[in-house]
């Protein structure tokens, strides 16, 4: 951290969301508060700790009715969809078990309201979790929820919830999880800052995906910034300002319509094909999260859509999503893509991604744990339901479907017999599927990576998932700001086993792509080019920038460089020659 005259506090990060923004500090948290506990009270302060509670429940009754007013006048989709739970939170405020028992844990216990409360909830959790009904357990959430924000009232904390933010902001917080994320209302957040997080950390895709700018791994941003401060942010360089001073602030306001403007600019090239200046096409496909992202990706001249992950049906809500939602789901992003094929990537739950409705016991290494089909194959129920709901929608357009994580062919082999399952279970029900559905796998487990000449003997298509492959080949943790240093598309390891997948899936005659991050920076687009890649699958943000970088490339040329490219010993060798290859024209190049 530098400091810059006698107000700009200038810190770095990573920067994981290009863009510039300029605005107010929200601070985020939702971690757990600390709570004081006074015994053996006088008797004569008991009334007034009974009083106190009654006015933290007040208000934050009043505080619901707030944001109930709020989501209502807002009026659209996410934000309408919260009221009900807003109002059932409303109603617990009244719950007997919460007031009552507080105020007579106050009385006997001759403690104060905080300590009374926590006491309260504690005994409430337990008895939640031992009732047996999964809808009726998973209530005991909403009373935790209901219960910290009586706390945060009576500590006087300031706790806001992501409903709550109704002004134009830059996020603030320690991390952000994906059910965080999920209920964040797009239009008012300008930025994110995170003090952890790396490049492919589910913050940085988020933000990419709805384009603001982001930056991650800031380490003390939490502790630096104060609610209402102003901030830049710069999602490029990884650079954030504290309370600016006019001179940077106008700096900064060059710098932001500079990059707006060329951003426009790049829009020239929404309608040209992806093509190198020999003539060779390669497949620019989406990677989208919401059915909402789908026309920008099309706009930018897509091909499709490369990777839906379908995590975020199973996010912010309490029960599982049916059959029929997955359908409509699915069906909804087929339709608008038309013609393009949609791959559909089954969920990848578990891991990092954990949800209140699976029962998923605390794992000391979840990103080794059960996660995606590992776990799909264990709750072949919850699978089973998305295989339908995918397998009605591939009626309605060019649908395929995508398993994660597979590190061996049995477990390939596994989901294609719950895929049979599924689907003689919607012939007996008379309801129409696409029999012939493609299935690819993604690569991005090492050991994939490795038999993917067995594997592509099984599979239609294979799709390189970088961003955990890296994980799991460099031993890298891909959230870990500390290790980020190590996180390297380029490292020798990384390459070698792209070209393996690559000439594996070719000598089986079927596609490979990547979807992970490296496919959507221009940076790498020689590389991948070089390596053999049909297909490149990335955010909206990434598809112009991709496709410029293109249509200034040789691909006959880039072909003869590859060999050259794996025997390299180290990733700064490959960006070194991949730099100069850059300052030449190809009529210079020596190949
Ligand atoms: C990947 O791992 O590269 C990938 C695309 O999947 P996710 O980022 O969702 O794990
Ligand atoms: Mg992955």
């Amino acid at each position: 951290m530098k400091e810059k005259k006698d107000r700009d506090i200038t810190c770095n990060g990573i920067g994981v969301s290009p863009g510039i923004a300029i605005g107010k500090a929200f601070l985020f948290s939702s971690e757990r508060m600390d709570v004081p506990a006074f015994c053996h009270l006088d008797k004569s302060f008991l009334q007034n700790e009974v009083d106190r509670f009654k006015d933290a429940v007040g208000t934050s009754k009043a505080q619901l009715q707030k944001i109930r007013e709020r989501l209502l006048k807002d009026g659209k989709g996410r934000g309408k969809e919260h009221v009900h739970i807003i109002d059932a939170h409303i109603m617990m405020l009244d719950d007997e078990m919460l007031i009552n028992d507080t105020i007579k844990t106050i009385k006997r216990e001759k403690v104060n309201a905080e300590w009374a409360l926590n006491k309260v909830l504690q005994s409430i959790k337990e008895f939640f979790d031992s009732i047996e009904d999964q809808y009726l357990r998973e209530r005991g959430s909403d009373i935790e929820y209901i219960g910290d924000r009586i706390l945060s009232n009576l500590l006087g904390e300031k706790r806001v919830s992501m409903s709550e933010i109704n002004e134009e902001v830059i996020l603030v917080a320690r991390d952000l999880a994906p059910t965080d994320t999920a209920q964040m209302p797009g239009s008012k957040v300008k930025g994110f800052l995170t003090d952890m997080g790396g490049r492919t950390s589910h913050t940085a895709i988020f933000a990419r995906s709805i384009e603001i700018p982001s930056v991650v791994g800031l380490e003390h941003i939490t502790q630096l910034v104060k609610n209402g401060d102003t901030l830049i942010m710069d999602g490029n360089s990884g650079t954030v300002v504290i309370n600016p001073s006019r001179e940077v602030l106008r700096e900064y306001e060059k710098i932001k319509e500079q990059f707006y403007s060329y951003e426009k600019s790049l829009h020239y090239y929404s309608k040209l094909p992806a093509e190198t200046v020999d003539g060779h096409r390669i497949k620019l496909m989406g990677n989208i999260e919401f059915l909402e992202e789908v026309p920008e990706i099309l706009d930018h001249g897509a091909e499709g859509i490369g990777l839906y992950r379908t995590e975020f049906l199973y996010l912010n809500r309490k029960d599982l999503p049916s059959e029929d939602e997955h359908f409509n789901a699915y069906k909804g992003v087929a339709e608008k893509v038309t013609g393009y094929p949609t791959i559909i990537r089954t969920f990848d739950l578990g891991g990092d991604k954990l949800l209140p409705s699976m029962e998923l016991a605390s794992e000391a290494n979840p990103a080794l744990g059960l996660r995606a089909i590992r776990f799909c194959l264990k709750r072949t129920d919850i699978f089973k339901t998305q295989l339908k709901g995918i397998l009605r929608a591939s009626v309605f357009g060019n649908i395929k479907i995508m398993f994660p994580l597979i590190s061996g062919v049995n477990e390939l082999r596994m989901a294609k017999e719950i895929l049979n399952d599924a689907k003689a279970e919607l012939k007996k029900d008379g309801k129409a599927f696409k029999d012939e559905i493609e299935i690819g796998i993604m690569i991005e487990v090492p050991s994939a990576a490795f038999i993917a000449d067995i594997l592509a003997k099984e599979a239609d298509f294979f799709s390189i998932g970088t961003n955990d492959l890296l994980q799991y080949c460099l031993a890298v943790d891909r959230g870990n700001d500390h290790v980020d240093y190590l996180y390297n598309p380029l490292h020798p390891a990384i390459l070698r086993m792209i070209k393996n997948t690559v000439k594996s899936a070719h000598d089986a005659g079927i596609e490979v792509g990547i979807c992970g991050e490296m496919a959507g920076e221009p940076q790498y687009v020689k590389i991948l080019l070089a390596l053999g890649l049909d297909q490149l699958s990335m955010n909206a943000l990434s598809l112009l920038r991709v496709k410029k970088a293109i249509r200034t490339l040789n691909y006959s040329k880039l072909l003869k460089i590859s060999d050259e490219i794996l025997l390299m010993s180290t990733a700064s060798d490959v960006k070194n020659f991949i730099e100069k290859y850059e300052e030449k024209s190809f009529e210079d190049m020596p190949v």
